[in-house]
């Protein structure tokens, strides 16, 4: 595949977004040194038993970046390229995008380095129940609360809580958030992160006066986020016309219909192979063309470092919605910077996700249970006062949106952090 993505070079494309604002803001060394850097790391080897008798060693990583506006919050990604410093640059993005949408929560994020698509169900809950046990003190409604992130979904949420429950002989659902609504998850919880991207959309073509109605989107990566986001632009009348995921990439200029391609990714956990069930797709000799592809639109939702100084010149689009995290290098920023492509920022665009694990949060501590209609308009109402927030921070310092919602992220964290004053 064309587009090498370089996963260590997340934590240096979010240390470099940090000094841009911070030069802006003008923060002082000692404002830096107290938010820049995360608080607690922790790695620990995980000792698993297989299907077959032997045990496989796994290497797991929790960290929490900085807990001033809150317990620290973020997923865990279960994916054969985590490294630590890929899970320190998703924390550090936590820290920002809790406090752009304002909710009282830090950063936090964890992840296991494994192929989960090779092990089986029971190899799988044994792992994940590994990780949370092995780092169980670090865990809690009050400290620090895991979500869903790449191939980790509600199931292993609720081995998760399980995990802490039985350890603590008692049910606590809220030590873990985007569990399944019958263990306390919230209803909508599935859908909020690319709900979350759609409601931005919809700010974002109300400013640039995209009519949505027929604009082309390509979409890269069809898992949790860039599925739902296609059925949101499908819905509200958009022509997604190019998809991708890590097995192929399919275009059809007509308008892919995307109810029908997430029948077949259901039942088969990827888009490989759908030309048999779809013959009007064309299939892609290489996915990564998509991000070039000739649309109003692109939703980058797959992994970070995909849109670099490489190919940041052959995109066409005029907006980009980051459904994923880091999925653009500072260099990539520059060029489309100068190009006046506008982006949405992850820790804006995709902060839906976050948004309704929050509310769950809040849920599970009530033990009272809201309805989904109440928790979409509460989405949509974080998601649009926080959007219009970014925009108005960014036409008030001439600058883009990503240097915008950290300003208006990096703002909150130190005022929490300096309110709090060093504990000595
Ligand atoms: P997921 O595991 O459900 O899906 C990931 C998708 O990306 C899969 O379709 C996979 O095939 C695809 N992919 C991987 N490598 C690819 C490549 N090289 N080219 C094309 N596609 C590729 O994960 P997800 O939860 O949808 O997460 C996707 C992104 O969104 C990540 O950056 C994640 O951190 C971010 N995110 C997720 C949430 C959430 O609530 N799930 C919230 C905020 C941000």
């Amino acid at each position: 595949m064309r587009g090498t993505f370089d996963s260590t070079s997340a934590l240096g494309n979010a240390m470099r977004q940090f000094d841009r604002a911070a030069g802006v803001l003008k923060l002082t060394p000692n404002q830096i040194a107290v938010i820049k850097q995360p608080r607690r790391v922790t790695e620990v080897k995980l000792p698993v038993q297989m299907d077959d008798g032997s045990v496989e060693i796994f290497t797991g990583y929790r960290v929490q970046h900085n807990v001033a506006r809150g317990p620290a919050k973020g997923g865990v990604r279960f994916h054969p390229k985590v490294t630590l410093d890929e899970v320190k640059a998703l924390a550090f993005w936590m820290t920002y995008k809790c406090a752009v949408v304002n909710i009282p929560m830090g950063g936090g994020k964890g992840g296991v380095a494994v192929d989960p698509r090779k092990l089986s169900t029971a190899e799988l809950e044994r792992l994940s129940r590994r990780y949370f046990a092995e780092m169980i003190d670090l865990f809690g409604g009050d400290r620090d609360i895991p979500a869903p992130d790449v191939n980790t979904g509600p199931q292993v949420m609720g081995w998760f809580m399980d995990t802490y429950s039985m350890h603590r002989q008692e049910f606590l659902p809220e030590v873990v958030t985007g569990k399944p609504p019958e263990l306390g998850g919230s209803l909508g919880r599935e859908t909020a992160t690319a709900d979350g991207v759609a409601i931005c959309i919809r700010e974002a073509a109300r400013h640039l006066k995209i009519d949505l109605g027929g604009a082309r989107v390509a979409i890269q990566g069809f898992g949790n986020v860039g599925s739902y986001t296609a059925l949101n632009l499908y819905r509200d009348g958009a022509r997604v016309v190019a998809l991708s995921d890590d097995t192929g990439g399919y275009v059809y200029e007509e308008g892919i219909d995307i109810p029908r391609v997430m029948d077949y990714t259901r039942a088969n956990r990827k888009l490989q192979g759908i030309e048999t069930a779809m013959p009007e797709l064309i299939p892609l000799e290489d996915p990564m063309e998509i991000l070039e592809w000739d649309v109003e639109i692109l939703v980058p939702a797959a992994l970070e470092n995909m849109i670099t100084k490489e190919n940041a010149e052959k995109i066409r689009a005029r907006l980009i919605a980051e459904g994923a995290n880091g999925p653009i290098t500072t260099e990539a920023d520059d060029i489309l910077d100068e190009r006046d492509v506008f982006i949405i920022p992850d820790i804006l665009c995709n902060a839906g996700g976050v948004s309704v694990s929050y509310l769950e949060w809040v849920q599970n501590r009530m033990g009272y249970y809201w309805s989904l209609r109440r928790i979409q308009e509460d989405l949509d109402e974080i998601m649009t006062s926080a959007f219009r927030a970014v925009l108005h921070m960014s036409q008030q310092h001439h600058v883009n949106m990503r240097i915008a919602a950290f300003l208006l992220g990096i703002q909150r964290v130190t005022t929490a952090a300096e309110m709090r004053g060093l504990y000595a």
